[in-house]
């Protein structure tokens, strides 16, 4: 039951506690009523130790403004009230201090607020640093700011979860100079959710672009790109219906953010027209159709197509050969395949998903450039240190759930499971290694469906891949029976076949998996095209010849002939990989960063499916704390410590605060040392010795120790 909570109560009641770990008891009643308590008082963050919960206010809050940014700025985490704030200044103090790579990362599903929180991190730690107004680094923290417009404007849809989704997955490294700021940065893309450029769910939208050029631009910048003002017009871009078109209110400024962006990153302008002609050349795409003439496929209508070849800078003969047929070598011949009609419309929307995805990859591959740390070539590359700031694609359900949301909830799967390893295993693993008395806590592990999508031979990629091998001979259904056959008694994985009474299976192309943070029913339809992802060799041979070198360089496989085509095509060692596999290597690969960086959490929550700032939905909320895995993330802060060191080196930065220790100890090891100090100190209820190194339960002993320390150095 959704709970509709009074916004002007703050004050009332009481706020809730700040940090989960200090509640009375652990339970799920009571992490929700506190979370509630927080909520309807206003106070979106709340911590469990250093992870920072946050629940999407649905609201513009006045608590990021500079007042705030110096009240965090060089504080401990446990000095202020909770805020995501002090989970940047401690990723940057710590990268700083130490010298050691950092990382913040934010998850959570679609719509819980992880993208508002990354540009929230990005912009504090653009406030903190460069005191000294360098120009370079000014234009560094600018290029990485504005970057979010552009990738915004072409990565995002307003979808029926969140009305500005990414629809891709943004690992963003900043990199620092030894005095703590910023000297360039790194972003890594992943899997563009590219199905969306032909085909939308009611009340969805394709990606923002679309609808900026078609609101934004003005008259004379439409007319060149042969477009008209009209949504309407455009298939790709009108099928989620009409309260899934353009807005002018607000693609319009967006428009104009957009081209701000490009300008301050450095874009040329013959670069920028050539970016708004793809996104003209995707929409006009989609109003080709095609009509059977004997045994020859044609276009219909020959203005569109003369206004793509434009666009493209390509011949109209060279697009509607490509369109229409394709070159095949067979028998050592090299000859012309007709196409039908439907595999024409098949063709037609490849291209165009293949299009826009090429001109996201390279946006970004251009913004890279804008932000390259810059050194001298040939001599050491000074790189500093580093801060990844990870917003990905959050758990999806859908009422149709495909390839994409697939990859999407493995990606959450990794990221649990990198939390796990980090926060719940590694925390309970050292406490046995260092013989402090422990009680285990019990929490699920995924990885056992990390396994059943990835692993080797019979993981549900590989089996995809080997189906992938034999070219049109294996279909979907087919893939599905082979899943059936070799997964049938995986405890995480069923389908209609296995289990025909289960009426959440309702077509026999559906297959589930008990996913950590719920059931999903994937339906098989799609995914082996999806996975092989080709497009025909014309196309990339058409792009190629370009005549505008933007467009080439997006293709530079197309200037393999057809003859080197088929050697290559012989030669099957180099196959190329498939989707899936290159997903899921991208996501090892991910995972293994994050994993030899420092971590912070950010762990975003979605109130309620109505986008309102005003109802707290217990019931999806209570979901959400659970599949997250927050009541053990609790349980087992709060049985451990919040600050371990060896003894010899609590010893040496503390001995002064004691007489017994200072200037040296005598009276045995460094552990017995420690023990001496900490019992004058009166700390020893807060700490407990392990075998290499002291434990110590709360901040607030470590932060007196420091203010002690500080007093007499
Ligand atoms: P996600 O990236 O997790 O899918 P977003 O970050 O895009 O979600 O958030 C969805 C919407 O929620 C935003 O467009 C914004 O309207 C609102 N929102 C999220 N976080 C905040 C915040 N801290 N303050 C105000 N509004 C927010
Ligand atoms: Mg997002």
């Amino acid at each position: 039951m959704a709970t509709r909570v009074s916004l002007t109560m703050a004050g009332h009641e009481e706020a809730g506690i700040g940090d989960f770990v200090l509640l009375d008891e652990i339970t799920i009643d009571s992490f929700m009523d506190n979370l509630k308590k927080r909520f309807t008082n206003g106070k979106i963050y709340t911590y469990i130790g250093e992870v920072c919960v946050s629940v999407n206010p649905y609201r513009t809050m006045n608590i990021y403004g500079a007042d705030f940014i110096s009240q965090y700025k060089g504080r401990e985490i446990f000095e202020n009230s909770p805020h995501i704030f002090a989970i940047a200044d401690a990723a940057h103090t710590k990268m700083k201090q130490q010298g050691r790579d950092t990382c913040i990362v934010i998850s959570g599903e679609s719509g819980s607020g992880k993208t508002e929180a990354s540009k929230i991190i990005m912009k504090y730690i653009a406030a903190v640093t460069n005191i000294a107004k360098q120009q370079e680094i000014e234009r560094v923290k600018n290029v990485l700011l504005q970057s979010n417009a552009i990738l915004e404007a072409f990565g995002n849809a307003k979808t029926n979860r969140n009305d500005n989704s990414s629809r891709f997955g943004k690992y963003m490294d900043i990199n620092f100079d030894f005095k703590g700021d910023p000297i360039g940065g790194h972003i890594n893309n992943y899997l563009l959710e590219k199905s969306r450029v032909v085909l939308q769910q009611q009340g969805e939208r394709n990606f923002h672009s679309f609808y900026q050029l078609i609101c934004g631009a003005t008259d004379n910048e439409l007319a060149r790109l042969y477009l008209r003002r009209d949504i309407g017009l455009y298939t790709y871009a009108r099928q989620g219906g009409r309260a899934a078109s353009g807005d002018p209110s607000a693609d319009r400024p967006d428009y104009r953010n957009t081209m701000t962006a490009f300008r301050t990153l450095g874009f040329s302008q013959p670069q920028i027209d050539s970016v708004w002609k793809i996104v003209a050349a995707v929409l006009h795409l989609g109003s080709i159709e095609f009509v059977s003439d004997g045994d020859k496929t044609r276009t219909a209508d020959p203005s569109t197509v003369k206004h793509v070849a434009h666009l493209l800078s390509v011949t109209e003969k060279e697009l509607v050969d490509s369109l229409c047929h394709r070159v095949i070598a067979a028998r050592g011949e090299v000859m012309q395949k007709e196409h039908t009609v439907s595999e024409a419309l098949y063709g037609r929307d490849a291209l165009a998903k293949a299009i826009y995805d090429r001109l996201f990859s390279w946006i970004v591959k251009r913004i890279n450039d804008a932000i390259v740390v810059h050194g001298t070539p040939g001599r050491f590359h000074y790189k500093g240190t580093v801060i990844g700031v990870l917003d990905i694609y959050g758990f999806e359900i859908f009422d149709k759930n495909s390839f994409e949301q697939f990859c999407i909830n493995y990606c959450n799967e990794k990221l649990q499971q990198l939390f796990i390893e980090l926060v719940l295993k590694q925390e309970q693993e050292e406490y046995m290694r260092e013989g402090i008395k422990w009680q285990a806590i019990e929490y699920f592990n995924n990885q056992v469906i990390c396994d059943l999508v990835e692993q080797s031979h019979k993981g549900v990629i590989a089996i995809m891949d080997e189906a992938c091998l034999n070219v049109g001979k294996v279909t979907d259904e087919m893939l599905l029976e082979e899943m059936d056959k070799k997964l049938a008694n995986h405890p995480h994985y069923t389908s209609r076949q296995l289990r025909p009474m289960d009426k959440d299976l309702r077509h026999k192309e559906e297959f589930r998996i008990v996913h950590y943070a719920g059931n999903v029913v994937y339906n098989v339809i799609g995914f082996l095209d999806k996975n092989k992802d080709t497009l025909f060799q014309d196309f990339k041979r058409l792009l190629f010849h370009s005549s505008d070198n933007t467009i080439k360089q997006m293709w530079p496989e197309g200037e393999m002939d057809i003859t080197q085509a088929k050697i290559s095509f012989e030669n099957t060692t180099k196959r190329p990989l498939t989707a899936g596999t290159l997903f899921k290597n991208s996501m090892i690969a991910l995972v293994k960063n994050l994993a030899s960086k420092e971590p912070y959490y950010v762990r975003c929550i979605k109130p309620n499916d109505a986008k309102s700032p005003a109802v707290f939905d217990d019931e999806r909320i209570r979901h959400q704390v659970s599949y997250l895995g927050l009541i053990e993330n609790v349980r087992v802060r709060r049985a451990g410590f919040a600050h371990r060191v060896r003894y010899d080196r609590f010893l040496k930065r503390y001995k002064m605060i004691s007489q017994y220790t200072w200037p040296n100890f005598h009276g045995g090891s460094a552990k017995d040392g420690t023990k001496v100090l900490i019992d004058e100190q009166k700390f020893s209820d807060d700490v407990k010795y392990g075998n290499t190194k002291i434990f110590i339960r709360s901040p607030r002993t470590l932060f007196a120790l420091e203010q002690k320390r500080s007093e007499l150095i």
